[in-house]
Formats: C-alpha cells, sequence, structure tokens
C-alpha cells in the first residue's frame, strides 16, 4: 500500500474517458484499491476515482466518515465501486455542497438525485445492486462523474454557487 499523488485540476486524464476494468483477478487492482483508500483516508477525502490517481480505469472508492473536510459526514467502510451504472434515479433532486480533492480550494452547492439504483462490480468480481441515497448517492455521482471526465465545476448552475474553501468551512461550523 502507498499513499498516491493526486492529480490537479488541468491534468488531461481528469478530462478523460475511464477504461472498464476487465481482469479482476490481477493483483494490481487489489494494489490500487488499497492505495485509493489510504490516499482518500490521508486527504481527508470521503471518496476518490481511479484517474485521480492517474489510473485511467472504471473504479472508484466511497469512504464516507466525519473528518475536517466533511464533519457531518456519515460513517461506513471504505467501499470499491467498479464498473458502475446508474440504472434509476429520483426524480428528486438536492442541491448541497461539495469539494474535490483535484480542485482544492474551493467548494460548490451541486443539485444531484436524492436516490439512485445502481449497478457495480465489487473486488471479487461479483455484480451488485443497491439504492443509495442522500450524502452517499452524491459521493457515488460525483465520484461517476470523474469516470466520464467531468468534475464539479461542469455542474455549477451559477458561478455563485462555487465558494473558497475558507468561507465554506465559516459556513458550517
Ligand atoms: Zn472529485
Amino acid at each position: 500500500m502507498a499513499k498516491l499523488k493526486i492529480t490537479q485540476l488541468g491534468h488531461p486524464i481528469l478530462r478523460s474517458q475511464a477504461q472498464p476494468v476487465e481482469n479482476f483477478t490481477d493483483k494490481k487492482l487489489q494494489q490500487l484499491i488499497d492505495s485509493l483508500i489510504e490516499t482518500a483516508t490521508a486527504a481527508n477525502g470521503v471518496g476518490i476515482s481511479a484517474p485521480q490517481v492517474s489510473q485511467s480505469y472504471r473504479l472508484f472508492i466511497i469512504a464516507s466518515r466525519p473528518n475536517p473536510r466533511y464533519p457531518h459526514a456519515p460513517t461506513m467502510n471504505p467501499k470499491a465501486i467498479i464498473n458502475p451504472k446508474i440504472i434509476a434515479h429520483s426524480d428528486e433532486t438536492v442541491k448541497d455542497w461539495e469539494g474535490c480533492l483535484s480542485v482544492p480550494g474551493l467548494r460548490g452547492k451541486i443539485s444531484r438525485y436524492q436516490t439512485i439504483e445502481v449497478e457495480y462490480y465489487n473486488p471479487d468480481g461479483q455484480r451488485q445492486q443497491e439504492i443509495l441515497t442522500d450524502f452517499i448517492a452524491r459521493i457515488f455521482q460525483h465520484e461517476l462523474d470523474h469516470l466520464n471526465g467531468l468534475v464539479f465545476l461542469e455542474r455549477l448552475e451559477s458561478k455563485k454557487d462555487l465558494y473558497t474553501e475558507e468561507e465554506y468551512q465559516s459556513l458550517i461550523e
């Protein structure tokens, strides 16, 4: 396991379509998952995608827990999400704060589906189906965007929804 360098806005991999994972028995896959979890944890992230560590795979981690960047995040065991798809979603959307380890210093209020039904593969190559809501659904939608070459800035409805990290922190205190 090793902490990896996080790519920053402007790096071309953050604007690329990531490639599906095909070989679930490759030991490098588990090593990459472990390194992603370590990297996200060290950076106070609640999720991280493979393109953010320069690996063009359809793979991300959801690792929500309270930390200095997200003091109110729910606690869960880190989960690897491979070759994900949203197969259904609520009509209802929720507008709430997001940040990104690849876009340091900024926060935006972004609309996301409140509930999503998702399909993905776990690290053993087994297909999973789940219904996610609220903050966890938000992380899933944010990370899935990374696999399609999008960052949260593209989802802003107004530039007025963009804040600096400092202003955001003073709001949530
Ligand atoms: Zn991000």
